[in-house]
Parts: structure tokens; sequence; C-alpha cells
């Protein structure tokens, strides 16, 4: 297992039309796009504040399930706005802590005299050998 992928810089993202009207107030509307809304931090309970792997196990589902219930209650509040949940997906290398990297047909086409194989890892030369032990399994 070389290749890390994580999830993090969880948010939604609304675009749309909010009606900010009361009652017997003035009509107010507001237009937004793509505005981002972070979820509260998993160890942020206001009076106390912790790391988030001291109150979760499953920090990525946890901040999921957070960005859902602001989709669910917008969508509830606001019907006609677009809300999504996003991610920032990472991969990085188990061995070095890199980002991950791989041989490809770009890479292939800049540097045509390196003799790689496609999807062969270039961080380091643990990951390589790993990938190679794989694919000698595999053939
Ligand atoms: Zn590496």
């Amino acid at each position: 297992m070389a290749k890390l992928i994580t999830r993090d810089e969880w948010r939604v993202v609304v675009t749309g039309t909010l009606d900010l009207s009361v009652p017997d107030g003035p009509r107010l509307q507001v237009r937004i796009k793509d505005a981002v809304i972070p979820p509260q931090r998993l160890g942020d309970f206001g009076w106390v504040s912790m790391s988030d792997s001291r109150v979760s196990s499953d920090i990525e589902g946890d901040y999921q399930r957070r960005c859902e219930e602001i989709v669910r209650a917008l969508r509830s509040q606001h019907p006609g706005v677009k809300a999504e949940v996003m991610s920032t997906t990472t991969e990085t290398c188990s061995h070095c802590g890199l980002v991950w990297e791989e041989w490809t047909t770009e890479s292939a086409a800049r540097w045509p005299a390196e003799d790689y194989v496609f999807g062969e890892p270039l961080c380091c030369d643990k990951a390589q050998d790993e990938w190679r032990a794989a694919r000698a399994g595999v053939a």
C-alpha cells in the first residue's frame, strides 16, 4: 500500500437565490454564486476545542455527513438553491510522504529518453520497488 488517498477541505458550495424576506418586511433576496460554507470543525464544541482525531475515528466520513446535513438544511429552507458537498482529494506516498506521481503518456512525451513504464510511481525507490514487485506477481 503505497498510494494514500485522503480527502479533506470539506465544504458546501452554494449557488442560487436566498430569500431573506421576513413577514411584513421588505422583500429581500440575495443571489449567490459558488459561496463556500465550511463545516464546523469536528473537535470544536464552542466551549472547548480539541483535535479532530480525538473526537472522531472516521474524520472524512464525519465531515462528509456534517456537510450533507448543511445541504439538507439549506434545501429545506431555500428550495431554490443548488448546494453540493465538495472536498479536495490528495494522493500521497505512504513511504516518503510526497505527493503521488506516476509516469504517464504526457511524461513520456516530455522526457522521451527515460524508460519508465506507464503507471510507475516516481516519488521514491520504495514505491517503485513495491510497484514492480506487484507487477511481477501479476505477470
Ligand atoms: Zn514515495
